[in-house]
């Protein structure tokens, strides 16, 4: 069915609508026009519907796979995801600030064995910083004053995020179902 759109103005000389009117009631008639269009009935050949039909449930199936895969995806991991990884041999784990500075007073040894908190049981002679665990592992590190060691873990933390190499280690940390209960890193942790 053809579209007609009458756009004649009003009939009478001496009445001039005003332009939006006109153009509302012109848009009125469209709006019938293409309704009417798109209500009337038209046939196709069976091989042709199927193929649309098919067009229809392929792009159909496409979406929703993509919309599958954007929920599935984990969100974009920042520096605030990494609260742990290993140092010297030792796990440590620690806290990010409200304003994204390290806190260093949250810095903390873990065993990398048996995940046990080594902060109650380290001892401190003129050669060595020792933690022993209670699982039997003794770790040990050169002699310094815990802030310098709070000093060489703050810059590891940094390096490893400017390098970026922060993402790496949160998605591998993320993937591990179980905590490494016989991680080999335990076993060469004397220095
Ligand atoms: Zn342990």
């Amino acid at each position: 069915m053809p579209l007609s759109v009458h756009l004649s103005p009003s009939s009478s000389p001496m009445f001039s609508a005003p332009p939006l009117w006109e153009f509302i009631k012109a848009t009125g008639r469209l709006s019938v026009s293409i309704c009417r269009w798109l209500n009337v009935s038209v046939e196709v050949h069976r091989w042709h519907y199927w193929i649309l039909m098919l067009i229809v449930v392929g792009v159909g199936f496409y979406v929703l796979m993509v919309i599958w895969e954007t929920m599935r995806r984990s969100p974009a991991i920042t520096f605030r995801d990494y609260v742990e990884d290993d140092f010297y041999g030792i796990h440590w784990g620690w806290q990010w600030d409200y304003d994204g500075t390290l806190i260093r007073r949250s810095l903390r040894p873990y065993c990398p064995a048996c995940k046990r908190d080594l902060s109650f049981t380290i001892f401190i002679d003129g050669s060595s910083i020792d933690m022993p665990c209670i699982c039997g592992k003794v770790f040990s590190l050169p002699a310094v004053s815990l802030d310098r060691l709070n000093d060489w873990l703050t810059r590891e933390i940094d390096v490893n995020i400017r390098t970026r190499k922060f993402v790496s280690i949160v998605e591998k940390q993320r993937a591990q179902i179980s905590p490494p209960t016989g991680d080999k890193r335990a076993s060469d942790m004397s220095m």
